[in-house]
């Protein structure tokens, strides 16, 4: 395939095909260990926040599958067992306990030491459910062989407590009491957001007799009097999936982005989040060397804020291995995991000044990449910059031979860019 800087665009998905396909190694070779496991049962909740991120409810919004299945879940089983993660994470969009027997086998089966349950708690409406259901998880970390350490962090902000479908504050109290008589060695937290005027993380501290102490601009403490103590780490609200709507009306009432990352840069400008364990209730993001993947609830399977949309596999067709392999074929991914988001957000305000700043206001890590990744001339054009940069800093081998990397390598930036707008102009 022959392309010029007139014609690189005019078909961007052939272009970006024939960068990925290109007969190149790389002097870094893909990293076969995981670090945060993030996985989504299902994208079905019943709580159906008006603020969703993920959009979730009740509906069948998804043309695919809105749960992983059995089969999924064994072989979400066998992809923690290759890659061996640090943490893992059962999160949502959807609310995983309404998955509780697959929740309970990832407990009782995963290979791993840390696992986390993220949930609304809305199951926690009367004190019976909420014992059942802790006490149920207390035997299945008991019966896994690695002895787990499981901690449940609930969220509660006033969207939880004022959805069509509201959790109401009894609920967490009710899981903190069961909490404090039945939990065992569980562990128990609460996930707030940083938002002007939501007192709801107070609200529950009164409910409990408890006092709410700050431990620093993310993170508080709810201290009870029997010298119990429960984290509280706070987000910011992200205005994605149905947040959107909240944009205008509460942008100034919450934090930016980029300042409540700033802590968790390696260097500025730098968010390295495809390699970091988000133990956000330990008050830190930290890299262990892996690589963080997320399985959505439909199979797919992404390195976190590291890889296109184009660019997703799946579980019922990939090992971690494979995924890996297939992932580290994307430049783009390459220099994602080596600089973060943030890099691409520049690359692409070369070119789309409105879809960066979407991609910014949006205040949301994870649909991040997602958003400035949504254009096919986008994805050619980071393609071929990711390229440039790997081919600069002598990161790639064996391409003296290759036509179209030769010629990438030679073309100035500035022309580069100036045909991605061109095609960008034409399209629009
Ligand atoms: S924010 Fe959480 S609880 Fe609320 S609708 Fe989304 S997944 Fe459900």
């Amino acid at each position: 395939m022959v392309f010029s800087t007139s014609s690189a665009f005019e078909n961007p998905a052939l272009f970006r095909r024939a960068i990925l396909d290109l007969p190149i190694t790389y002097s870094e070779g893909p990293v076969y260990k995981g670090a945060h496991f993030y996985i989504q049962l299902t994208g079905i909740c019943d709580v159906a926040c008006s603020h969703c991120m993920y959009s979730s409810d009740q509906s069948q919004r998804h043309s695919g599958p809105m749960r992983l299945d059995d089969a999924d879940v064994e072989l979400a089983l066998r992809y923690v067992a290759e890659s061996s993660p640090n943490k893992i994470s059962i999160s949502g969009g959807g609310e995983p306990f309404l998955e509780l027997k697959h929740l309970l086998r990832i407990v009782e089966a995963a290979q791993c030491q840390y696992i986390e349950l993220i949930t609304a708690a809305n199951w926690a409406r009367s004190q019976d459910s909420a014992k059942s259901i802790l006490l149920k998880i207390s035997d299945a970390a008991r019966s896994n062989p690695r002895s787990p350490e499981v901690m449940i962090r609930a969220s509660i902000d006033l969207f939880h407590l004022t959805a069509p479908n509201p959790v109401p504050l009894q609920a967490y109290v009710n899981l903190t009491h069961a909490w404090i008589e039945h939990g065992d060695s569980l562990q128990l937290g609460f996930r707030g957001l940083l938002l002007e005027g939501d007192r709801s993380v107070d609200l529950l501290a009164d409910a409990l007799g408890g006092i709410l102490e700050p431990q620093d601009s993310w993170n508080k403490v709810i201290r009870l009097s029997n010298d119990v103590i429960l984290p509280v780490t706070l987000n910011v609200l992200r205005f994605s999936g149905k947040g959107e709507q909240y944009r205008s009306e509460m942008a100034h009432r919450t934090m930016a982005l980029r300042q409540y990352f700033a802590a968790f840069e390696e260097a500025p400008n730098r968010l390295l989040l495809g390699r970091a364990i988000n133990d956000a209730i330990k008050r830190t993001y930290y890299s262990v060397g892996g690589i963080s993947i997320t399985l959505d609830f439909d199979g797919s399977l992404y390195i976190f804020t590291a890889t296109a949309p184009d660019r997703r596999c799946n579980i019922r067709t990939h090992t971690f291995r494979e995924s890996v392999d297939w992932f580290y074929r994307d430049p783009i991914t390459r220099v994602l995991m080596a600089e973060g988001p943030y890099w691409l957000c520049e690359v692409v305000r070369d070119i789309d000044n409105s879809l960066a700043d979407r991609a910014i206001q949006a205040n949301d890590v994870c649909s991040m990449v997602d958003t400035l990744l949504s254009d096919e001339v986008g994805r050619a054009f980071a393609t071929a910059v990711a390229l440039k940069t790997l081919l600069s800093r002598g990161e790639v081998t064996g391409f003296e031979q290759v036509r179209l990397v030769a010629a990438i390598n030679e073309l100035p930036m500035a022309a580069l860019k100036e045909s991605a707008i061109e095609a960008f102009k034409k399209k629009t």
